[in-house]
């Protein structure tokens, strides 16, 4: 008789590791998850006033360097190119981002070559912090105050909720400034949007008679778990633990909804770095799929914030306090029996999608082998340091 195994999570990292499990062994298989809805995070659903694909907890842009995996979806539903071009809103100015060439001759009025540019920016940066303490620094030393009080500072401070001086400089290891006018967010050699969204690859992934998906069902761990034989959970790796140690530290974000007609903004993403204003950013879905024709557009402004107790969390601030507490985590997870945890949340990581899914195949391939060789299977796919 195959295994029974539990997953908790319909995301990406439980779908592909379901996927994967009964794809490569004999088993059945559960998965839970607390939402009405299968994707987590990733999850799309068609807007019923205007028709148009949202993206329902924030923009979600696939890119990868790994073919294998870029193979792996397109196997699984149509993908269609599309080029992440996003723009600042900078002092009442939209620029291009990430800055580039052209962010760099418009704010200073100037018409640089690329070797122009990049002295200019050296007479510029603050070459008198030898060691940056914080993101400030950090970021002065390199491209100095215009550009950073233009395009940094502000947005940071919104997104973190604090001053850039109390983050670590590690927060921002390099600026990301290109002397060219290239303007693609994403420098990925696959770059695509899914045509019937995010929800549909996950619908694909679960397809499978082996699998069973139970939604609007919360797991609690005290709950018995005996009838299975593995338990694979991609919920929040304190929650498995109630936060016994303490809370992990999350930033969230919340969104205001807007109807227009025709196109609002001209782009999917506009950044508004201005402390005043008090939105990250307006995505607007309809330009994820130029192929579709709406007359009406719905817009998102998008507010961050600190994370309380009921809200998702989104990014995890991997603070040394959270990092000390992470380890302590997972220590104590090491030693449970038939548990192991997987993605985003279990691992305490931001992680792209083409990472989680890449960690789910290899996870799931590693774990099967173990098991099949009568060895402890991995608890986590992932050291930490
Ligand atoms: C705003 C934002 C934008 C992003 N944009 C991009 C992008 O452009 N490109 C990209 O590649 N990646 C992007 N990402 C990252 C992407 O969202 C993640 O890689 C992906 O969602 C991780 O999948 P996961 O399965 O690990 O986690 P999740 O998607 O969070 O899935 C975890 C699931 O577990 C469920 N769950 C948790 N606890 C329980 C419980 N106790 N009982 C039952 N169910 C439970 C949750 O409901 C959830 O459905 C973005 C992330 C954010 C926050």
């Amino acid at each position: 008789m195959g295994k029974k195994y539990l997953i908790i999570g319909a995301g990406f990292s439980g779908t592909v590791l379901a996927n994967q499990l009964a794809q490569h062994s004999a088993c059945s298989i559960d998965i839970w998850d607390e939402r009405d809805h299968i994707a987590g995070n990733c999850h799309t659903q068609r807007d019923e006033q205007t028709g148009i694909m949202v993206h329902q907890y924030g923009p979600h842009i696939f890119n990868t360097d790994r073919k294998e995996i870029w193979d792996f979806v397109n196997s699984l539903v149509e993908f269609r190119p599309y080029v992440h071009r996003v723009k600042a809103m900078s002092n009442g100015k939209v620029y291009s981002l990430p800055v580039n060439l052209h962010t760099i001759n418009q704010l200073f009025g100037r018409s640089f070559t690329p070797g122009e540019a990049k002295a200019f920016l050296e007479t510029l940066a603050d070459s008198s912090i030898t060691d940056p303490q914080n993101f400030e620094e950090q970021a002065l030393r390199f491209i100095g105050k215009e550009l950073y009080y233009a395009f940094f500072y502000g947005y940071t401070k919104k997104q973190w909720g604090c001053e850039p001086t109390e983050l670590p400089a590690s927060i921002l290891k390099r600026i990301p400034v290109r002397f060219n006018y290239d303007d693609n967010y994403h420098n990925n050699l696959f770059t695509g949007i899914p045509v019937d969204g995010y929800t549909a690859v996950m619908e694909k992934l679960v397809d499978h008679p082996a699998i069973h998906v139970s939604l609007n069902k919360r797991f609690d761990p005290s709950m018995d778990t005996s009838g299975y034989d593995h338990v694979f959970y991609t919920g929040p790796i304190d929650a498995w633990f109630d936060h016994k140690y303490g809370r992990l530290g999350y930033r969230t974000v919340t969104f205001e909804t807007h109807y227009a007609d025709g196109d609002f903004q001209g782009t999917t993403q506009m950044n508004f770095c201005d402390e005043d204003v008090p939105y990250t950013r307006i995505t607007e879905h309809k330009h994820f799929t130029n192929w579709e024709q709406h007359d009406k557009t719905i817009y998102f402004k998008e507010f961050s914030k600190e994370t309380e107790p009921a809200d998702i969390p989104y990014y995890p601030k991997r603070l040394e306090q959270d990092k000390k507490l992470l380890l302590q985590y997972r220590h104590d997870a090491e030693s449970l029996e038939k548990v192991s945890f997987l993605g985003r949340l279990a691992t305490y990581r931001y992680m792209d999608m083409h990472h989680v899914i890449g960690e789910a195949l290899d996870f799931a391939k590693s774990w099967l082998e173990a098991a099949k060789n009568g060895q402890k299977p991995p608890v986590f796919p992932n050291v930490e340091a």
